[in-house]
């Protein structure tokens, strides 16, 4: 999901230049940096190219070689559909915003990763940095974050199979006010999906899947399935 997992052997090549194959960029978008806050702010780069991953999602850290929580908030730029492609990546011409393709893809060398490591979760934009200071969301982003933070994430990951009966109930009631939230926030402010994956990130019960958590839906409401 993050085209900073490109595999460091690249590094034994003889490879010195960007032949532009696009294989970074369908291994996802990048995260944003303050470097591209004017990319965004021009709309170049619109909110809705934009998915924000909130802080304790669960994601690959190419530092550290496997998935573990995300220690800040980061912005990326989507993918398409159900692929995690870079949503500006187009198999025939390459990149659609070549000359406004931010930071990290300037930075990004596959075949010499250093550079593109050290950026990793350093310097990044988050949803507050880029919304001004005035725009009417940012309350409702904080009363989303109070009702349905993910910086636990890790801890179920870690105690997955120790979680006691009230620990998956109160999970469980997270998923459900989550969802609950953001049909009233998509109703009262016009959203579209695109701008609720900034605004809100993805829906928690989402973020449960990698866990094997999944939903189910009876008459009764939503429950969450546990186990593979
Ligand atoms: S940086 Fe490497 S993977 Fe990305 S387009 Fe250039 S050659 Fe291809
Ligand atoms: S913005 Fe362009 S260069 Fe960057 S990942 Fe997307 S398609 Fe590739």
């Amino acid at each position: 999901m993050c085209f900073s997992t490109l595999l460091k052997k690249n590094m034994t090549t003889e490879q010195v230049t960007c032949k532009r194959c696009g294989n970074c960029c369908e291994k996802g978008g990048p995260a944003l940096h303050s470097q591209d806050l004017q990319l965004v702010r021009s709309g170049k780069i619109p909110l809705r190219s934009l998915i924000t991953i909130r802080k304790g999602e669960l994601v690959h850290n190419p530092l550290a070689g496997k998935i573990q929580p995300v220690t800040v908030e980061l912005v990326k730029i989507v993918g398409t559909g159900r692929q995690w492609d870079c949503c500006y990546y187009n198999k025939e011409v390459g990149c659609t915003v070549y000359e406004d393709r931010p930071f990290a893809c300037r930075v990004l060398k596959c075949w010499d990763t250093e550079k593109i490591l050290d950026l990793v979760e350093k310097d990044t934009l988050s949803r507050f940095d880029i919304l001004y200071q005035d725009d009417p969301l940012i309350p409702v982003i904080k009363e989303h974050e109070r009702m349905c933070a993910c910086e636990d994430l890790g801890f179920i990951q870690s105690n997955l199979n120790r979680l006691s009966e009230q620990q998956k109930n109160e999970l469980e009631k997270r998923v459900r006010s989550d969802l609950r939230f953001r049909t009233r926030v998509i109703t009262d402010f016009q959203l579209k999906l695109s701008e609720e994956l900034f605004y809100f990130g993805r829906p928690f019960f989402q973020l449960l899947q990698p866990l094997g958590v999944r939903i189910s839906e009876s008459p009764a409401g939503i429950h969450l399935v546990w186990g593979k």
